[in-house]
């Protein structure tokens, strides 16, 4: 009867039968790699999966309404941002002809101070539209004018300085357009020239930008 018989092969331990290393592999080896654990810990890491699953969705939830949050206002797909976006910057310049009296397009159209910019706004009353936006798109002299009438304490309103007027026409560098203004896509250096009663003898066809 060889020693090694009674030796565990594992641990080296020597016992005095047969029946005690057996014993003593059951159960100092076998209990000790039990199959039973493996599975509560494989499930646990599937809670743990789950659980990490709804943290990301909520964290997801939260990012995205925060970031709502921070969109103060949207008309007609033109959102007001906290900050100037710059990546897409050019500029329009309108001229506003009411009766054969030329009307001064009001400062601050599109910005509600300490609130946030509109993509389409003015800075001055120059009559220089900005077209700030964070992505490259194409905007209206439309989507411009409902900027203007929602803006809150801008005077005039646009529907007001045209007394309502359906029948304004325009101009695009000189040239009339037949179709409604609000139509008009804004290009960089586009010189539109809305005008509302009798068309004045000169229409002006361009606009010196300055550097804008
Ligand atoms: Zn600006
Ligand atoms: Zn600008």
């Amino acid at each position: 009867m060889a020693d090694t018989e009674k030796k565990c092969d594992i641990c080296g331990s020597k016992f005095d039968s047969s029946d005690n290393l057996d014993l003593h592999k059951k159960e100092s080896h076998q209990e000790k790699a039990p199959k039973i654990k493996p599975q509560v810990s494989k499930s646990s890491r599937y809670k743990a999966t789950a659980v990490a699953a709804v943290i990301a969705v909520v964290i997801i939830t939260i990012v995205y309404f925060s970031d709502g949050a921070t969109t103060v206002g949207t008309v007609q797909g033109v959102q007001c941002d906290p900050v100037e976006a710059m990546y897409f910057h050019v500029h329009a310049h309108l001229d506003l002809i009411v009766d054969s009296k030329s009307v001064t397009i009001p400062a601050g159209i599109g910005i509600k101070p300490n609130e946030c910019l509109y993509w389409l706004h003015t800075h001055n009353t120059s009559g220089v539209i900005h077209i700030e936006s964070p992505k490259q798109d194409t905007f209206t002299l439309g989507q411009f004018i409902q900027v203007w009438d929602n803006t809150p304490g801008i005077s005039p309103k646009f529907e007001d300085a045209t007394h309502g007027d359906v029948g304004i026409r325009v101009f695009v560098n000189g040239t009339e357009v037949k179709a409604s203004y609000e139509t008009i896509i804004l290009s960089a250096h586009d010189e539109i020239v809305l005008v509302s009663g009798d068309v004045p003898s000169s229409i002006p066809s361009s606009y010196e930008f300055n550097g804008l």
